[in-house]
C-alpha cells in the first residue's frame, strides 16, 4: 500500500471569521494529532507540500466571472454584485485571502488525483478538500471552490471512470448537479434528509437525468441515525452499487459532521461507526483519491480523521493520546482524553423512526436501481 498526506501549514493563514463554524484551525489540529500518533513517518507513505492550483484547473469548472469575484473579494475589494454569487455574510463570508485559501485546498486535492490517477499512490488524503456545495457560479454551504468536481472532471479527462462516494452529514449537492446526465461518473450521497438539514436535497427519488439516469443515488436519513443503522445503509447500498459500476478510482467526500456532537446536523454516529466506514471504502480496494469534508466540533475531526488515515495505512492505534499532542492539542482547541468514542444510546423511538425510515430509503434505491446497474 502507498499512500500520500497532503498538508501545509499555510492553511494556518486563513480564516473564516470567529463567529463562523467552519474553523481552518481543524486541519493543523488533525496533522498535530496524526503526527504525534507517528503515522507522518510511516514507511509506506509519502508527506507532500500542498501546491496551489491555477487558476486554469479552477475554470474546469467554474466560470470566468464568479473566479474574478472571488479574487476581488479576496484582495479585500468585493464586487458590489458579489451577493449575487452567493458571497457575503453569513455562511460564505468575503475574507481575506480567501482566493488563495481556495487555491490551496483544491490544489491539494488535484496532487491527490494527480498521484492517484497516475499510479503512483493507492491512496491520497487531502483534509482541506471535499468542499461539495459549491456550484459553477456561486458560493454554497461555506464552499467557493467544489473541489471535487474539479478532480473528477480532471480524472475524466484522462479516461477514468469515477466513483464519488460522500458521506457527509449534508448532500452532497455541487458534485451530484455537476454530473446528474452523465453515466461516466456515479454518486453516491449518504446524508441527514433535506427536510431537516440544508441544502434541503438529496432524496431517494433524485437519481439522475438522460443518460445520467440511475448514477445518481441518494439516501437521505433521519436524525438520530447512528452506528448501527448508518453502517447497515451503507452496506446494503455501496458496495454493490460500486462493485457493479467497477470504476478506475473512487473520489470521497469524508465529512464528519454525522456526529452526535457536532453543532451542526442531527445524525448520532461516533467516530466507531465512522471507523467503520472508512474500513469498507477500504476494502473495496480501489485506487482512492480521499477528501475531507465537513465537520465542526474540531476535536471530533481531528480524532476521526486521525483513525481515518491509519485505516488507509493499516495501522492500529492506542487509545491514549500521545503526550506529545498534549500541550499543542489544548492550544488548538481539542477536549478529552481518548482518540475513541464511548458506545452512544439514542432513546428507544427515536431509533426505530430512524431505522424504519433507512429501511424504507434502501428498500425503494434496490428496487428501482439494483437490476440496472448491478448488471453493469
Ligand atoms: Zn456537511
Amino acid at each position: 500500500m502507498r499512500t500520500v498526506f497532503i498538508y501545509t501549514d499555510r492553511y494556518a493563514d486563513y480564516d473564516y471569521g470567529l463567529a463562523h463554524p467552519l474553523k481552518i484551525v481543524r486541519l493543523k489540529l488533525t496533522y498535530e494529532l496524526i503526527r504525534a500518533y507517528g503515522l507522518l513517518s510511516l514507511p509506506s507513505m509519502r508527506l507532500v507540500e500542498t501546491r496551489e492550483a491555477t487558476e486554469e484547473e479552477l475554470s474546469l469548472f467554474h466560470s470566468p466571472d464568479y473566479l474574478d469575484v472571488l479574487k476581488r473579494g479576496s484582495q479585500g475589494s468585493p464586487a458590489g454584485d458579489a451577493f449575487m454569487y452567493g458571497l457575503g455574510h453569513g455562511d460564505n463570508p468575503i475574507f481575506r485571502g480567501l482566493w488563495e485559501w481556495s487555491l490551496l485546498a483544491t490544489g491539494a486535492s488535484i496532487q491527490s488525483a494527480q498521484l492517484v490517477g497516475e499510479k503512483e499512490a493507492d491512496i491520497a488524503f487531502n483534509i482541506a478538500g471535499g468542499l461539495h456545495h459549491a456550484l459553477k457560479d456561486r458560493a454554497s454551504g461555506f464552499c467557493y471552490v467544489n473541489d471535487p468536481v474539479i478532480v473528477i472532471l480532471w480524472l475524466l479527462s484522462r479516461g477514468k471512470r469515477v466513483a464519488y462516494i460522500d458521506i457527509d452529514a449534508h448532500h452532497g449537492d455541487g458534485v451530484q448537479r455537476a454530473f446528474y446526465e452523465t453515466n461516466r461518473v456515479m454518486t453516491i450521497s449518504l446524508h441527514e434528509s433535506g427536510n431537516f438539514l440544508f441544502p434541503g436535497s438529496g432524496f431517494e427519488g433524485e437519481m439522475g437525468e438522460g443518460e445520467g439516469k440511475g448514477f445518481s443515488i441518494n439516501v437521505p436519513l433521519h436524525p438520530f441515525t447512528d452506528d448501527e443503522i448508518y453502517l447497515w445503509a451503507f452496506e446494503e447500498v455501496v458496495p454493490p452499487l460500486i462493485r457493479g459500476f467497477k470504476p478506475d478510482v473512487m473520489v470521497t467526500q469524508l465529512g464528519v459532521d454525522t456526529f452526535y456532537s457536532d453543532p451542526l446536523a442531527h445524525l448520532c454516529l461516533t467516530t466507531n461507526g465512522f471507523t467503520k466506514v472508512i474500513e469498507k471504502l477500504k476494502g473495496l480496494s480501489i485506487p482512492w483519491v480521499a477528501l475531507g469534508g465537513g465537520g465542526y466540533e474540531v476535536t471530533n475531526v481531528a480524532r476521526a480523521w486521525t483513525r481515518a488515515w491509519a485505516i488507509m495505512n493499516e495501522v492500529d492505534l492506542n487509545d491514549d493520546l500521545p503526550q506529545s499532542f498534549e500541550g499543542m492539542g489544548r492550544r488548538l482547541g481539542f477536549r478529552g482524553n481518548t482518540l475513541r468514542d464511548s458506545p452512544l444510546s439514542i432513546p428507544e423511538g427515536k431509533r426505530q423512526e430512524a431505522r424504519m425510515e433507512a429501511e424504507r430509503v434502501v428498500n425503494y434505491i434496490k428496487k428501482s436501481l439494483f437490476s440496472e446497474i448491478c448488471s453493469l
